[in-house]
């Protein structure tokens, strides 16, 4: 690299110069993305924030050490941050050698592969159907023999399965059920007006009457309730993450 640089020195000195230039302008901008990084990672710990859930372009390779996902903590490669890859199963290969399903992303990406090498951890199968979301904390990618890529699932408790579409998770998410907790979520109603009751399913949504609790019911919460549990777990993130310690977050 820097006899490439000396070259281009002695060929065009003013080239050079811009070069240099240019590179410290990217150290600059990479600096201050990474300041912008954290600030973001406090500020919000939902669906939308990439850094939490990356879609699976963005994932670390298992292969390859990535700075932007760990940190060296006593010479041990440790997560610098909580993160998930969540995708809807949208195909089960015919032939079933081993456990492996197809899943697409948040930005489309159908061509994921996702197999089970169990080590450690308990999981249950029969929740991978078509249409269900896979969600696996800290995943990498991985290159298979058959020259797909995908990620291999060794340990379970990092993994699962939410009863629900990814449309209908993004559309939990961006509700935000834990910020929206003060009011009726059909009428609108405040608490400090009428008392309001939870949903005894999911312990979660807010209703001021009967009514309006059947009218959500039939709207979207028939399918949100099942989906929000999920969800809380997913969005658990709430960072612990110091510079001496790091405490991996599983689902059971
Ligand atoms: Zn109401
Ligand atoms: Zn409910």
């Amino acid at each position: 690299m820097f006899c490439q640089l000396q070259n281009i020195a002695q060929r065009n000195q003013e080239a050079f110069i811009l070069l240099i230039q240019w590179i410290i302008l990217n150290m600059a901008n990479a600096g201050m993305s990474k300041h912008e990084t954290k600030s973001e990672i406090a500020k919000t710990s939902r669906l939308r924030n990439t850094l939490h859930f990356p879609v699976f372009s963005k994932l670390p390779w298992d292969n390859t050490p990535s700075f932007e996902y760990y940190a060296l903590k006593n010479c041990i490669l440790t997560p610098n941050r909580h993160w998930c890859f969540i995708g809807e199963v949208h195909a089960k290969p015919l032939l079933l050698l081993r456990q492996s399903v197809w899943v697409r992303d948040l930005e489309g990406n159908d061509n994921i592969h996702v197999a089970f090498y169990p080590e450690t951890g308990t999981f249950d199968y029969s929740d991978l159907k078509v249409g269900n979301t896979l969600c696996v904390r800290y995943a990498e990618r991985h290159h298979f023999l058959d020259f797909t890529a995908g990620l291999r699932l060794e340990q379970l408790d990092f993994v699962m399965v939410i009863p629900t579409s990814l449309k209908t998770l993004l559309e939990i998410s961006d509700f935000s059920p834990e910020a929206n907790n003060t009011y009726c979520w059909i009428c609108g109603i405040s608490k400090s007006e009428k008392k309001l009751l939870k949903c005894g399913k999911c312990n979660v949504a807010k209703y001021c009457s009967k009514d309006c609790q059947i009218s959500d019911w039939k709207r979207r919460h028939n399918e949100w309730c099942q989906a929000i549990p999920g969800y809380k777990k997913l969005v658990d993130i709430d960072s612990d993450v110091t510079e001496n310690n790091f405490d991996y977050k599983a689902f059971r």
